[in-house]
């Protein structure tokens, strides 16, 4: 019958061979190409039985440093909450008060800092917009959990224990590590 539109296909609906009737060959087939990938390198790995090494440099939770004298260094400028394309940081800033020297590294600190982990994209825009190297990404991954409120990272997660460092040195270029070694700017003090 001949189409409206003149665009109608008619399709061919040939007879099967006998090849193609019993179905052997094809299911043949599709054992061989199993048997191939089972003795192929795997994709997947046994997680959590198993982990994979992360690169030095790859791009997990997020470490507030101190200084060499235990001092947080942040001093909530503001920076990298401007940087961050996904909004994902907040704070609030206070005044050092007399005595509190040894806590905060300078006169202006985060009374309260936090991170989205939910928002957060790790890109690493905040470390790289820190002028103070207060902030950092590390190997370290963020735990899963069952609410969204525990997504909301603050200063108890961020900022490292005086006594359990979290080595970045890693993740700094043999320039920036050599001029850290210079002690009269007031940047490495
Ligand atoms: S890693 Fe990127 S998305 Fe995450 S807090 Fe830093 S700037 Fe924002
Ligand atoms: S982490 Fe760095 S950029 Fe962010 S507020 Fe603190 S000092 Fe400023």
């Amino acid at each position: 019958m001949k189409s409206l539109t003149g665009r109608a296909k008619v399709l061919d609906n040939p007879k099967m061979t006998f090849k193609e009737r019993i179905y052997l060959p094809a299911i043949i087939g599709g054992i061989t190409i199993t048997l191939r990938h089972l003795f192929k390198r795997k994709a997947t790995i046994r997680y959590p039985e198993e982990k994979r090494t992360f690169s030095p440099v790859w791009r997990g939770m997020h470490v507030l440093k101190r200084d060499d004298n235990g001092a947080e260094r942040c001093t909530a400028c503001g920076l990298c909450a401007v940087a961050c394309p996904a909004e994902a940081i907040t704070m609030t800033a206070a005044e050092r008060k007399p005595g509190e020297e040894k806590l905060y590294r300078e006169e202006k600190y985060a009374a309260t800092y936090e991170i989205n982990m939910l928002r957060c994209i790790f890109c690493g825009l905040c470390e790289e917009a820190c002028p103070k190297e207060a902030i950092f990404l590390t190997d370290r991954l963020v735990s899963t959990d069952y609410a969204r409120d525990g997504f909301i990272y603050g200063k108890d997660k961020l900022v490292e224990p005086v006594d359990k460092r979290v080595d970045v040195s890693k993740r700094q270029t043999p320039n920036v590590l050599e001029f850290k070694k210079i002690k009269h700017y007031r940047h490495n003090r």
